[in-house]
């Protein structure tokens, strides 16, 4: 209950501040530049998935647990995986077979 309010709040935000930037051409200058260090705040915050969505327990990648946080996933043979960052996704997507291992799968 509370985890589907909060996503549909994160939802409303993200889709809200896109709405802001498509239609934030009259807006003045000055509040594009005091909202550019909030606004990669709250990206950093809204990407975040929930450890329960993925299958993994270690991002393969650099080895760390997936409950530190993750920012990005991956499907391969039908699972999750969640990885700390971009980087570690993309560096697994480039060889999956071997580094799956160390993704400790649930
Ligand atoms: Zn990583």
């Amino acid at each position: 209950m509370k985890t589907t309010l909060l996503k549909g709040v994160k939802l409303f935000s993200i889709s809200f501040s896109i709405f802001l930037m498509a239609c934030g051409n009259d807006s003045a200058s000055k509040t594009e530049t005091m909202d550019s260090t909030s606004t990669s705040t709250v990206v950093d915050s809204t990407v975040t998935y929930d450890i329960s969505l993925v299958d993994n327990k270690k991002d393969p990648t650099c080895g760390m647990p997936v409950t530190a946080g993750i920012t990005d996933t991956a499907h391969y043979e039908g699972k999750v995986i969640g990885f700390c960052a971009t980087g570690c996704k993309e560096e697994f997507l480039k060889d999956p077979k071997a580094s799956i291992a160390a993704a400790e799968m649930k």
